[in-house]
């Protein structure tokens, strides 16, 4: 791991200007007018893994946009790790909130600030660095990789769940890597090993087709809001537990 330490370390500077290069793409997933600056940034990221060394990478087309699909095989007695990332970025609307242009990455008091610098391609993009640090300095890797960088996490990732029910098998792995999440502190790179997620749903809730006499109804008939708030508050129970049942 030495040599690859120190090839990180004396690469630093292009591979910071690298992802400098990545930044002013403005691959805005969710705005049709940025379409060919997101297929762009999925052609730039393809080539990318193949000047690293990773021995397979293919832009997979879908209905939407691309998704980038690299590999690497360092062994069969290796675990393989899967690396998940996005190289879409959010509107970088309100224009005028930015001290700086979104799509010139600009140095400020140690920190980068561009569109999608921290979400996500800063993150993602230290592993095809890491890969070609291992790939260039110690002629291997130490575990095979696969690389699957979406370019729809912004716009809910449409088109990832057929891509990975068709290519199950290609996508076999021994760990997942989602590399979409934050550092602890500055300097204290970190490893997630639990998210949290989201479900939704919509409940109608139905009650009189007019307003009931409080004197008459009152206390007998729930009002709507009532039983709305009861289902809300027993969603969860004191100590933040989901209490849906089969949840
Ligand atoms: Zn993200």
């Amino acid at each position: 791991m030495d040599a690859a330490l120190r090839y990180a370390d004396e690469n630093f500077d292009r591979f910071t200007d690298e992802l400098d290069e990545l930044l002013r793409i403005p691959s805005v997933s969710t705005d049709s007018a940025f379409a060919e600056h997101v297929q762009e940034a999925a052609e730039w990221l393809a080539d990318h893994f193949d000047a690293a060394g990773v021995e397979h990478t293919e832009v997979v087309e879908t209905d939407g946009h691309p998704i980038v699909y690299a590999e690497h095989h360092a062994g069969d007695d290796k675990p393989t790790v899967l690396v998940y990332g996005h190289y879409d970025v959010q509107p970088p609307d309100p224009l005028e909130e930015w001290d700086s242009d979104p799509f010139e990455p600009t140095r400020r008091n140690g920190t980068i600030y561009a569109r999608g610098a921290c979400d996500d391609k800063g993150q993602m993009f230290m592993h095809p660095k890491a890969a070609e640090a291992y790939l260039q300095a110690e002629g291997e890797l130490p575990v095979n990789l696969k690389f699957v960088i979406e370019g729809e996490e912004e716009t809910g990732s449409v088109h990832l769940a057929p891509f990975i029910e068709n290519n199950a098998h290609k996508l076999d792995a021994d760990v997942v890597l989602i590399r979409e999440t934050a550092m602890f502190a500055p300097c204290v790179p970190s490893n997630t090993y639990g998210l949290r997620g989201l479900a939704d749903t919509e409940v109608t809730v139905q009650g009189p087709n007019r307003d009931l006499h409080s004197g008459i109804y009152g206390g007998a008939v729930d009002n709507p809001i009532h039983a709305l708030s009861d289902i809300l508050s027993n969603l969860k129970d004191d100590n933040g537990r989901v209490a849906m049942p089969g949840f």
